[in-house]
């Protein structure tokens, strides 16, 4: 078994049999050079076989210690048995019939697990949908439907996808809008509360924050044209940001009180990710819509708008939708997800790879003042690298620091506005001594900067 299938009875073990990229990898990349887009571009330059648990194995044979889940994707690791047996089951009985011609019990599933795990207890409703991008879309349809509204709010550093709408809501160019305009109208930017870079210090900076985001959408944009505030309650790509406390339940009752949507883009850190079910609930945030998709279904395309039943029920019928949207094998592989994080109370899980991880990284902090700051939550974890003793970005470093990992056999990823994070995101499944010894490499690796 093991020498032929990944998922959990793959080796568990960091393992370099080539240099990397080794020569399956090179023959492989160079197919693709010859026959993929360039501005599809990679991490690694190796080719994946098998990946389970908390490692990826490349054609080659090399094993990598997975600190990426495929960005937040497969907190239940790859291939997870319950998402394997129940999409195999679902293959074998149909693979589309699509949920706007004839509906299936697995799409009312999702949305029912989904309004019983999202925050607050009210009515919910869900519509799925087959990424996050088209997920944040139709957040935005549905508060300008429901709220008869046309402005949307985004943060500084903000990340919510590739498409036009959400490239548009996206704040950084480069690589994610540069040279793809022009965007759509009525979105508008405000500043957010990101601790480490805030002028005055981190004390004021929630309040300051706030105080700054009522004033531009009352005196710029206007409360009564503005549907909905889009935010991610820890910011992904913009760097592992979480906006200093108290900042988003400021933020959320301004909503309240002005009839503006509070929609939570829980794309990336949903599902577990952050110690919690939902990010939101770190500070008790009830968000009106909410969005999720990676890590829903343990790495098969789904995700979801879910949010107030009488919000969710404004469109008319027929006003929402998509060909693929809710497919039945991506559901049936999101309940096996789901039921796997409560069998394994992955939440608790996060919690403890933080309890393991934070340190060691405070640790490299206090030995390397390259390291400005150690933060994230959960297993959404980030060391952000400035010139020492300055707070001024270095991204070469961090490039630096992220090519030594992988030749060393442990994937990492770089994020951040300034391109100077790296983060971390392990499967929660990942083992211990696994999870250690990625660390041990990422110190190695610090030591040869
Ligand atoms: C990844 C991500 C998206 C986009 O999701 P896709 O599935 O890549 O379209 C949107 N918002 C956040 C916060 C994300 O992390």
């Amino acid at each position: 078994m093991t020498e032929l299938f990944g998922g959990p009875s793959l080796p568990q073990e960091r393992r370099l049999v080539t240099e990397i990229p080794g020569p399956g990898s090179r023959a492989l990349m160079a197919r693709k050079q010859a026959a993929v887009a360039d501005g599809l571009s990679t991490v690694m330059p190796v080719f994946a076989r098998r990946a389970g648990g908390g490692v990826v194995e490349d054609v080659d044979g090399n094993s990598f210690i997975d600190f990426g889940s495929g960005i937040a994707v497969t907190g239940v690791g790859n291939s997870a048995e319950a998402v394997v047996s129940r999409a195999t089951a679902q293959l074998t009985q149909f693979t589309h019939t699509c949920a706007m011609v004839t509906p299936y019990e697995g799409y009312v599933e999702v949305c029912e697990e989904l309004a019983r795990l999202t925050p607050g207890d009210h009515a919910k409703k869900s519509l799925l949908l087959n990424s996050g991008a088209e997920a944040v879309e139709n957040a935005v349809k549905i508060a300008r439907y429901h709220t008869r509204r046309q402005a949307v709010v985004v943060f500084d550093h903000g990340y919510h996808g590739r498409t036009n709408l959400t490239m548009g809501l996206t704040a950084k160019d480069m690589p994610y809008k540069h040279g793809f305009g022009p965007f759509a109208p009525e979105i508008y930017r405000v500043p957010l509360a990101y601790p480490f870079r805030w002028l005055t210090g981190p004390e004021n900076c929630a309040e300051e924050a706030a105080a700054q985001v009522v004033e531009q959408i009352t005196k710029q944009v206007g409360v009564g044209n503005t549907a909905a505030i889009l935010v991610e309650p820890v910011l992904g790509e913009g760097g592992f940001i979480v906006p200093a406390r108290g900042f988003l339940p400021r933020i959320a009752d301004f909503a309240r009180e002005h009839g503006i949507l509070f929609i939570a883009d829980e794309i990336q850190t949903g599902f577990c990710r952050t110690g919690q079910w939902f990010a939101c609930e770190d500070e008790g945030l009830v968000p009106d819509l909410i969005t999720t998709a990676k890590g829903i279904a343990g790495g098969l395309p789904l995700a979801a708008v879910t949010g107030r039943s009488e919000i969710m029920d404004a469109a008319h019928p027929g006003g929402l939708g998509g060909t693929y949207g809710g497919n039945p094998v991506a559901c049936a592989a999101a309940l096996g997800a789901i039921e796997t994080m409560r069998e394994l109370d992955l939440p608790a899980r996060a919690r403890e790879i933080e309890g393991l991880m934070r340190p060691r990284l405070t640790a490299l902090a206090e030995r390397y003042p390259l390291i400005g700051e150690v933060r994230g939550r959960g297993a959404m974890l980030a060391i952000e690298l400035v010139k020492p003793g300055t707070k001024e970005p270095d991204p070469a470093a961090t490039a630096a620091l992220a090519a030594a990992c992988h030749r060393r056999g442990l994937l990492v990823l770089t994020t951040g506005t300034y391109g100077n994070v790296m983060r971390f995101l392990p499967p929660l499944v990942i083992g211990e001594d696994l999870l250690r010894e990625g660390l041990d490499v990422l110190a190695e690796a610090l030591a040869t900067l």
